[in-house]
């Protein structure tokens, strides 16, 4: 049964982890349960792959996690606290080497309550282990959950329009989730099972070394930044990004610059965002040194 921790506290302890992970410390020992309870203008152009007008929605209510004040302060399991850990993936260089140690270190994961609520497989990631970009979502629907792969429903149909209208194919990128089990009826993954499963996604990023991660939606910024402000807040800026609680197998990689967007299943409820999120995109292409593609071209 796992215990939860006060808000405020688990704050207090992720802000002393950054500060140790800054210092250069990265393996951290639990204590007994019983010890624990002390302690970026517009081009009409380019932006036409993915200005398709459509109506239906993976999720209807993704975006409305921005104004749900609870989602990063809520109660989280003490296995959040696994990722400080010294991991099996640390030292090895290879990032597909290191993706299948972390892949197989999920297994057939039971951790949290969505492993028992109609998954029918794990969603683990997929693209270019050795990508600059990576773009982080909230977790599968139904149709990642049928395939096993995040984002191929129609919504994935329109983040692959924005992949190349930013002169990229998906294949270049890595895509991944928050969660990689499928949420019921495609709600959005509760606080306590992102704090579960996003250690997972951090060790990804950690394996990887983008220079860029493009959170999609609230849930990812919220979840990657450990912030509680709106998506329109986050967005617009880069945020200096460490994955929280692991450190990569390149010391040298300074970490990633993050930048915070819609999420496709959004746009495709309210298309008139895509100018907005054609902004973010173009941001991060300009730090990438990318061109935008024409249409058609
Ligand atoms: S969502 Fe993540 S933590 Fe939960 S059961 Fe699936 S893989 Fe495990």
């Amino acid at each position: 049964m796992p215990r939860t921790l006060d808000p405020a506290l688990r704050r207090a302890l992720a802000d002393r982890v950054r500060y140790y992970n800054e210092l250069g410390i990265y393996d951290f020992y639990q204590r007994e349960p019983a010890a624990q309870e002390s302690a970026v203008g517009t081009i009409a152009a380019g932006i036409a792959p993915f200005l398709a007008p459509s109506t239906a929605l993976q999720s209807e209510t993704r975006e409305e996690m921005a104004a749900r004040k609870s989602a990063v302060v809520a109660p989280v399991a003490d296995e959040s606290f696994e990722a400080h850990a010294s991991r099996p993936e640390y030292g090895i260089t290879d990032p597909i080497a290191a993706l299948k140690i972390i892949r197989e270190d999920l297994g057939d994961c039971t951790r949290c309550k969505l492993h028992k609520q109609g998954r029918k497989q794990i969603v683990f990631g997929v693209g270019n282990p050795r990508a600059d970009l990576m773009f982080v979502g909230e977790g599968p629907g139904a149709d990642e959950d049928a395939q096993g792969e995040p984002f191929v429903g129609r919504a994935g149909q329109l983040l692959n329009n924005m992949i190349k209208a930013m002169g990229l194919q998906r294949e270049d990128v890595y895509i991944a989730n928050v969660v990689k089990c499928r949420p019921p009826g495609n709600r959005t993954p509760e606080p306590d099972e992102c704090d579960t499963c996003s250690p997972f996604l951090m060790r990804q990023i950690a394996a990887i070394k983008p220079k860029v991660v493009v959170a999609l939606g609230a849930t990812a910024a919220k979840n990657l930044l450990a912030m509680n402000s709106s998506l329109g807040e986050l967005r617009g800026r880069f945020y200096d990004f460490k994955p929280a609680g692991v450190r990569s197998n390149d010391p040298a990689w300074p970490g990633a610059r993050l930048a915070v967007t819609y999420h496709p299943a959004y746009l495709l409820r309210d298309p008139r965002q895509k100018g907005e999120a054609w902004k973010d995109l173009q941001m991060v292409m300009k730090y990438l040194g990318l061109k935008a593609q024409k249409p058609d071209a």
